[in-house]
């Protein structure tokens, strides 16, 4: 209790500190605005600014939120911090809260920001075109903004991709020794695990990871990074990783030895995950914020979205960038990504259990 109201002494600070250096560059933008034609009347009409707690970093928000001020002549300031101390922040402050949106990536911690009553229902049009219903909640309290997709990735050299087909099957005999995979601490993979909870159910969900548990090649890894390491190493052949991490290796070294398999497109579709943003229960600038996310559904964003971190747009109307095209397109799991919040916590239980540290 003591932290939440450190916590919230310090945000005032720090809020206060933002809001005074502000005012002169939100006059500044207006006037700037006021000129142009291209502002439309119901933008001119939200006059205050727009305030996110994200737990996506600066280099990743700033580009887009520059590019929504200047279409819109609406300021955005935002906080960045942690998922989880940031959603105990915004619970903390409750009515007081600053926050008009929260963006945080992984739909788990959006379903428990929206499961503890922090975000407000919203029914926008715009959204439910642009968005795939399996990437927002049913209840319109988050929309996913971009995709990540967990897929497999493998060895060049020592693994051909006819031998892989899905998640389950990397519990065949023929990997053993030869899988890597990183910690079951880490919300991508209980988000994998919640999702193949909800297809499976629990008793053949914890045999697909403990099949995952024999079959592997050395003690899990801390990232994403690590286990591609481990596999250009020549550590182990195959892994599960975010492709934006893969991605990344890509842009630095074309040759790069390990490459990526669209795991299950014969079956379920390839486990995806979003980042996401909803409207706060308590925003004092509702309108604001339900425009930035319509906005930020839109094609200009979801390009970006996909050049800035090699994600996937979350509208199927907006092309990736050129490294992730190339991996060309594929199915994505239709399972609504609300099932990784809702079964989190029997995923993280099963993986205990699997002995999946
Ligand atoms: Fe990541």
């Amino acid at each position: 209790m003591i932290r939440y109201y450190v916590f919230f002494i310090l945000s005032l600070i720090l809020l206060q500190a933002c809001s005074q250096d502000s005012p002169a560059d939100a006059q500044q933008n207006n006037a700037g605005d006021q000129d142009s034609p291209r502002i439309s009347p119901a933008d001119a009409a939200i006059t205050s600014p727009v305030i996110v707690y994200s737990s996506r970093q600066e280099h990743l928000i700033k580009p887009m939120f520059d590019r929504f001020t200047e279409e819109t002549g609406i300021e955005v300031q935002y906080q960045t911090g942690e998922e989880g101390p940031l959603i105990a922040r915004l619970q903390a402050e409750g009515e007081m809260t600053f926050a008009d949106m929260l963006y945080t990536v992984d739909a788990g911690y959006l379903w428990t920001a929206a499961d503890r009553g922090l975000l407000a229902p919203l029914e926008s049009e715009v959204l439910q075109n642009n968005i795939p219903a399996h990437l927002r909640d049913p209840q319109g309290r988050w929309f996913g903004l971009s995709v990540r997709a967990r897929t497999i990735v493998y060895a060049r050299d020592r693994v051909e991709p006819s031998e892989l087909s899905s998640y389950e099957a990397l519990t065949e005999p023929r990997w053993q020794g030869r899988l890597c995979l990183r910690t079951s601490k880490e919300v991508y993979n209980m988000s994998l695990v919640a999702t193949m909870i909800e297809r499976h159910g629990e008793a053949a969900a914890q045999d697909i990871v403990e099949g995952w548990v024999a079959n592997l090649a050395a003690p899990v890894f801390s990232s994403d990074n690590l286990v591609l390491e481990a596999i250009a190493a020549g550590q182990c052949d195959v892994g599960l990783v975010n492709s934006y991490y893969l991605g990344r290796k890509i842009a630095e070294d074309p040759e790069y030895p390990v490459a990526l398999f669209w795991a299950n497109q014969d079956s379920s579709g390839t486990h995806v995950n979003i980042s996401g943003a909803g409207v706060t229960r308590h925003a004092q600038n509702p309108q604001g914020a339900r425009r930035l996310i319509e906005w930020l559904s839109t094609q200009e964003p979801q390009e970006m979205f996909s050049e800035l971190n090699l994600e996937y747009p979350a509208n199927p109307e907006v092309m990736p960038t050129a490294i992730v095209r190339d991996w060309g397109s594929f199915n994505q799991d239709q399972i609504n990504v609300e099932a990784a919040g809702r079964r989190q916590a029997e995923a993280v239980m099963l993986m205990d259990r699997a002995d999946y540290r």
